[in-house]
């Protein structure tokens, strides 16, 4: 059985692709909010610095030109796979513009996580073969390592300004690069024929899927046109209601992930709403830019509602009565942190959004008109579900438990260069290709009859801290390089706060013996192997645990699952 959207939501019209997602996102004629009645889509929400829809066009064409004539990419030769230019920066005004710039070049933008350590910063920089890296101060060290390492020249990394950063540094600046641009003569460049936006990457995020070590995930500029139609499309009934108004909506989760990137910039700038832009989230500039610009939409993960119920009387202090809609995503929300968010602010409307990296990400969204909590609402255009139960075969009722498949003009083009991976991730059936999404999920109808979709269980690997990824192969292969590991699995454990912490079951080796190592000497080596070398939200919070084995199938595969539940009663024990 397939599910579709709700009957009042309306057929996605064509979508165009023969055009960058610069081109459809800045022009009024593929159905964007007027820019004469837009408001400015971005506003640095510490300095209240703003730029229009026509300087962010006029700065998006005089950074490509001044990229061009330094990167010397071959434009009318080479393919996009030549101009790959990375993204490590804070959320800025400019993040979106420099992006846009590359596209303008025909060029591949990979936006890389600030919890990145140097050495995972390399590896993005390595596997996308990037050529150029826009940063910003406080990451630069980083920046500059990871660059040597993999030979970008210093002459090709580049400085986004963040509030209250003023340093000098011996870099090229956003602003320098478009002054430098200003001079230089027009480009140039050839219309994109027929088809080339569907088959052409935009951005190469990564994501480490339903298995495995974080991969790139090839999105193409159609894939990101198509969610950003698909999700204003899906609201629009609400801003017909209401007239055809636009929104102030808040950018505070890291453009990093297609979270950011599309479902608040991409689609706040096609609907012509404003964005407030946070370097990243912290409690008090969150709330207080919130009052300041009298925000209406938020889009946040829900560590930061927890974090607001936590601290009821923080929140007191700042006048939020703006906030009409709040919408949560990347990672579960649960039902009682949703009951004390409603007696905390009884009139904001909390919905949810579900998706992920290789959906480039919206699958659902909760309607403003059919709020039903705890469902991750309902499927937005142009989208097709079928829920797979465990034996593999299509569930055909309500309330039945399943792995939701999706497939829809948003469903990216693949990892790169993992033939294996793919052949997994994208399947084909009589009826198409489909997007396993590794989520245990089932369709239960609201009280108004509509389908909603609740995800109840993650079936893959993936641990989400904090709404960021975190891929137990590539822990596991790390714990594995420690001489005082012989065997070891990472699963998820359940935490208020973040959602999920990782949890390392850990085989200790024959030198533990040797040496005649206490349990605690060995933890704390091991917790300083992964401290030393991977982002935060990796390290092992969740706990070691010693085991005498890993429960494995014959074929190898660690049974997390068997782990997952033994770890829940308690039963383990070395
Ligand atoms: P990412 O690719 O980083 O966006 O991660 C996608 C994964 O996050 C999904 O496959 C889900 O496991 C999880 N996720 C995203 N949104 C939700 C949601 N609303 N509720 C529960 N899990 C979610």
């Amino acid at each position: 059985m397939v599910f579709r959207p709700p009957p009042w939501v309306p057929p996605l019209p064509e979508i165009p692709d023969s055009i960058t997602v610069a081109e459809f996102i800045s022009n009024d004629k593929y159905g964007r909010h007027p820019i004469k009645t837009s408001r400015r889509p971005f506003t640095c929400g510490m300095t209240g610095r703003s730029y229009t829809i026509e300087e962010v066009n006029e700065r998006v064409n005089s950074l490509a030109k001044s990229l061009h004539a330094i990167l010397k990419f071959d434009v009318e030769g080479g393919t996009e796979w030549d101009r790959v230019v990375a993204i490590y920066s804070l959320n800025t005004i400019d993040y979106i513009p420099a992006t846009h710039a590359v596209h303008r070049l025909s060029g591949i933008v990979t936006p890389a996580s600030l919890t990145h350590s140097a050495k995972e910063l390399e590896h993005q920089l390595r596997s996308s073969g990037a050529k150029a890296l826009f940063t910003c101060i406080p990451f630069l060290q980083n920046a500059i390592k990871a660059c040597e390492a993999v030979g970008i020249p210093q002459e090709h990394i580049f400085i986004l300004p963040v509030p209250g950063m003023a340093e000098r540094v011996p870099f090229k600046s956003i602003e320098d690069l478009i002054l430098e641009g200003r001079k230089l003569p027009p480009l140039l460049l050839s219309a994109w024929i027929e088809g080339q936006g569907a088959r052409q990457v935009a951005y190469l995020c990564y994501s480490s899927g339903t298995s495995g070590h974080p991969k790139a995930v090839m999105v193409s500029h159609r894939n990101i046109i198509a969610n950003t139609m698909q999700t204003t499309l899906f609201d629009s009934p609400g801003r017909r209601q209401s007239g055809v108004r636009t929104q102030v909506s808040v950018g505070v989760l890291p453009f990093s992930h297609i979270y950011g990137l599309t479902v608040i910039c991409h689609v706040a700038m096609y609907r012509g709403d404003e964005i407030i832009v946070l370097p990243k989230y912290e409690f008090q500039s969150f709330l207080s830019s919130v009052q300041k610009f009298k925000v209406e939409q938020l889009h946040i993960v829900p560590p930061i509602l927890i974090s607001m119920i936590s601290n009821p009387d923080n929140c007191k202090k700042y006048d939020l009565s703006s906030v009409r809609l709040v919408f949560s995503g990347a990672a579960p929300l649960g039902s009682e942190t949703m009951a004390k968010v409603s007696q905390l602010y009884p009139s904001w409307k909390l919905g949810q959004g579900y998706g992920l990296t290789e959906a480039s990400p919206s699958i659902t969204s909760t309607s403003e008109h059919d709020i039903f909590p705890g469902s991750a609402g309902s499927i937005i255009p142009g989208t097709k579900v079928k829920i797979l139960d465990t034996e593999g075969n299509e569930v055909t009722e309500h309330e039945m438990r399943g792995e939701l498949l999706v497939q829809s003009d948003s469903v990216t083009l693949g990892y790169l260069n993992n033939e294996q991976e793919n052949a997994q991730t994208y399947v084909w059936h009589h009826d198409g290709r489909w997007l396993r999404t590794g989520d245990e999920v089932l369709v239960r109808k609201s009280p108004q009859g509509h389908e909603h979709v609740f995800i109840v269980d993650r079936i893959k690997e993936l641990i989400k801290v904090k709404g960021h990824q975190v891929a137990p192969a590539e822990l596991e292969a790390h714990l594995l390089d420690h001489h005082l590991v012989s065997d070891c699995a990472v699963i998820g454990i359940e935490d208020e706060r973040a959602g999920q912490l990782p949890k390392a079951y850990v085989v200790k080796s024959v030198e533990v013996r040797k040496q005649s190592l206490a349990d605690q000497d060995v933890i704390k080596a091991i917790n300083s192997h992964v401290e030393d070398h991977k982002a935060r939200h990796k390290w092992l919070k969740g706990g070691i645990q010693f085991i005498d084995s890993i429960p494995k199938s014959p074929s190898g595969k660690i049974l997390r699952r068997l782990l997952k539940e033994q770890d829940k009663k308690g039963r383990i024990s070395a």
